[in-house]
């Protein structure tokens, strides 16, 4: 017999995640109760192992390398299973049956395909990429697939044959190895599909971080609707982890009124530091804390707009109006425990605190007060609150939206002290000294676009990586914006007249309105000064 050759995807996944030992992979390989021999050398063993209960048989796949055998997977398999099927094949497929996903291979589409044929086309350009999952692409799943001829790329059609592909869904598998409960909870009907996708990508332990965000004009409790009828409601199975967050959820979504939509986004990896990468990050201020005596305590509650749900016929004041409507509550947190997960302790004691020393050296003018003007202001400092003002906008961002604005190494570049072309940085003066912010990214209908030379469409595909960001601090406005350097765009601004800090002194183009004034004064007596301040900055074609 061949040597086993086992590889490190043994010890990263089997080993470590499925409770799988070298011993007992052994023992299959060589002393198999069934063994099956398939096409292209791939071999199914399976050995019932003795151990406690559900986990005694092993099914073991490996594949013919010639001068030995390569470890593929291997899954402890139900009993019931193994009891009712005599090949392994037949075992396997079972199996997937239980714990898979469907999965796509070329046009053919189930949970355990024996055979395709995937022409390769110029979009494939990685074998993983001939298997596809389908349904949510956050289930971590892995799967298996063969193929006996070279994976090329060329520029004629090539085929190639694909044996026994399928994926095993790590949480459903997780679940039943390590006998999870799971609980039911009742839901809203028309909610049971896109929870059940949910529940599809939780991690059984509890892993899964769910945050919920409800809509904004909603804000009344339970209330007694048509929709609480019994028959309205429907069971769904969570891991036993999730109870009280389903429940909550159940909850929510009963006393929604018709038409309003929550957002539920599951986050599965652990918090990353947004400009060096680490994992050791740690609750971090936005506004810092230095700020504090300087201003008031207040309640932020900021709001994010979803504005998928209108259809193009509607008018643009109907579609404005779908848009408010569809805003959900983000975040409602004390502006003096405004907090950041992902920013890494090494980052905020090294370069974060660093600005944040020179830009309270800049803006305080006295004990109390925060200066309010920045009329005397020198090309340096000038540098260091736009770096500061940066940071706190990319932040923002990023508790607010989830929303990355730059790509790894231009974080990594704005951490060395480099902030990245395309980025303006602006100052205005308030009536009021208060301490707020309002964050955009995308060309939604409150940003607006001007075209000439190119269709209003392109301009608004080109107005997607636009991000603004207003920020209030005192009496100072300040106005955070990114183009790629190379768009078509170009910035305007109206309204209300600014300085750039950067870049230095730059002439920002503004378009001069008649009702401007009036426009002006009406936003600061509707207390929409700031939401207006941001979205006055229009976007051109050069
Ligand atoms: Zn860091």
């Amino acid at each position: 017999m061949t040597k086993l050759f086992l590889g490190n995807e043994f010890n990263d996944v089997f080993e470590s995640n499925f409770s799988i030992t070298e011993d007992e992979v052994c023992e299959t390989y060589n002393n198999p109760d069934l063994v099956q021999e398939l096409k292209i050398g791939v071999k199914l063993s399976i050995k019932k192992l003795n151990k406690e209960g559900h986990r005694s048989n092993l099914l073991l796949c490996v594949q013919d390398k010639g001068d030995y055998s390569l470890f593929i997977f291997s899954y402890w398999i139900p009993e019931e299973a193994v009891i009712s099927f005599a090949e392994p094949l037949s075992i396997l497929q079972n199996f997937v049956a239980t714990f898979g996903c469907r999965i796509r291979v070329g046009c053919t589409e189930d949970f355990f395909i024996t055979e395709a044929t995937v022409a390769l086309k110029h979009s494939l350009k990685h074998p993983d990429q001939v298997i596809q999952v389908v349904g949510s692409e956050h289930v971590p799943c892995q799967y298996y697939f063969f193929h006996n001829n070279e994976f090329i790329v060329s520029d004629t059609l090539v085929f190639l044959d694909v044996y026994y592909a399928f994926s095993v869904n790590n949480n459903k598998y997780t679940s039943w190895l390590y006998k999870l409960t799971e609980v039911g909870v009742k839901v809203p009907k028309e909610w049971y599909n896109r929870l059940s996708d949910l529940v599809e990508v939780l991690e059984p332990n509890g892993k899964t971080q769910l945050k919920i965000l409800r809509p904004k004009h909603n804000l009344s409790i339970h209330e007694t609707s048509e929709k609480e009828k019994l028959e309205d409601f429907i069971e769904i199975s969570v891991p036993e982890k999730y109870r009280h967050q389903f429940n909550y959820i159940s909850n929510v979504l009963t006393s929604l009124k018709p038409n309003e939509k929550i957002v539920i986004v599951p986050s599965f990896s652990a918090p990353k530091c947004l400009f060096c990468d680490s994992k050791n990050v740690s609750k971090e201020h936005i506004f810092p804390k230095w700020l504090k005596p300087f201003l008031d305590k207040k309640i932020f509650n900021s709001t994010i707009y979803l504005n998928d749900s209108y259809d193009e016929s509607t008018s643009y004041d109907e579609k404005l109006l779908s848009l408010f409507q569809s805003g959900v509550e983000g975040h409602k947190e004390n502006s003096h425990g405004y907090t950041t997960q992902t920013v890494c302790r090494q980052c905020n004691n090294t370069w974060m605190s660093n600005i944040e020393n020179k830009a309270k050296a800049i803006l305080a003018a006295d004990d109390e007060r925060l200066i309010s003007s920045l009329a005397h202001i020198n090309k340096d400092d000038a540098n260091i609150l736009s770096r500061w003002l940066l940071k706190i906008s990319l932040l923002l961002a990023d508790k607010i939206t989830y929303y990355r604005v730059f790509s790894v190494n231009e974080y990594k570049n704005i951490k060395a002290g480099y902030i990245p072309n395309g980025v303006i940085v602006e100052v205005a003066y308030s009536e009021s000294y208060s301490l707020n912010f309002v964050v955009n990214h995308g060309a939604n209908l409150l940003v607006q676009i001007g075209a000439k030379k190119i269709s209003i469409d392109k301009a608004k595909k080109l107005a997607e990586s636009y991000f603004v960001t207003s920020i209030q601090i005192g009496k100072l406005l300040f106005r955070v914006s990114y183009l790629p350097p190379s768009s078509l765009l170009l910035r305007k601004a109206s309204l209300k007249r600014t300085e750039t800090l950067y870049p230095w002194k730059v002439d920002l183009p503004f378009h001069e309105l008649d009702t401007g004034e009036e426009i002006w004064s009406g936003s600061v007596s509707d207390g929409l000064e700031l939401h207006m301040f941001n979205f006055s900055m229009i976007l051109v074609d050069r």
